[in-house]
């Protein structure tokens, strides 16, 4: 069946993606925010608050948002973003330029973060996923953070496990990242109809790689970006190329 060769590759690359050696991650592009991002030993709220900014905007312009608060307060410890009031947070956010598209709520949903991290992890949200914890646990972790749903989740929880080499108990919870270039590759691919739903793309990945759905999130938003585009894609670069369905605008390849 071709679903199951294509699901079978795209797993492989993502085996491959996940067994990789740790490697610094780019958020941002601005290098002093990356560091701090990556620094999930010494400042993993940075990490937690990053993923609360992210929405309605884009991601790279929401992960920087705990970076520049922190050149604001002169720190970028807990210690210092706990003592921060909900309006200090958003005259942060708002001047001498906005941070976030929507400053009111966001400065809330900021506040609201660095409380539950103070409150439910003794200031340490490094503890989120300390120990293990289960796949489903994670993501339910986050998603108790006012702002996070469960694509952001579900992403946190993905780039934890497969960048940040944090162990968890199992993976059946982390889904694919339904985004616009994993929507793309799946059409072309013929894995999900061109018009699929965010829903129906998840729950694709979940039949077909159900102890891992969120293992072929990598390697296609890697083929959407580098080389399925929107436009004339690039086949003949793509390592999909040899079962694509769509491969050079049309050509088929044969059922198993
Ligand atoms: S072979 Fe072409 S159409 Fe198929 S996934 Fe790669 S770039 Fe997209």
């Amino acid at each position: 069946m071709r679903n199951g060769r294509i699901a079978g590759r795209l797993v492989e690359l993502g085996q491959d993606l996940f067994q990789a050696p740790k490697q610094f991650v780019e958020f941002t592009k601005v290098r002093e925010a990356d560091v701090l991002l990556n620094d999930i030993g010494g400042h993993p709220h940075a990490f937690v608050l990053a993923c609360v900014m992210d929405r309605q905007i884009k991601a790279e312009r929401a992960w920087l948002i705990p970076y520049k608060i922190s050149l604001k307060i002169g720190s970028p410890s807990f210690d210092a973003f706990s003592r921060l009031s909900q309006e200090e947070i958003k005259d942060h956010m708002s001047r001498p330029e906005s941070l976030h598209r929507f400053v009111e709520i966001m400065s809330k949903y900021l506040f609201l973060a660095i409380g539950r991290i103070q409150d439910q992890y003794q200031g340490d949200a490094s503890r989120i996923w300390v120990g293990n914890p289960s796949s489903a646990e994670l993501v339910y972790r986050f998603l108790e953070f006012e702002g996070i749903g469960p694509k952001i989740a579900t992403m946190a929880a993905n780039i934890l496990s497969r960048e940040f080499k944090i162990p968890l108990s199992d993976y059946f919870s982390i889904d694919i990242s339904a985004d616009v270039h994993v929507r793309r590759v799946f059409a072309r691919l013929g894995i999900c109809p061109e018009d699929a739903s965010v829903e129906q793309v998840i729950y694709k990945a979940r039949s077909l790689h159900p102890e891992f759905p969120g293992l072929m999130d990598l390697p296609c938003w890697e083929i959407g970006r580098q080389w399925c585009k929107p436009h004339n894609p690039e086949c003949g670069a793509c390592y999909m190329k040899d079962i694509c369905p769509t491969v050079n605008k049309g050509a088929t390849v044969p059922e198993e």
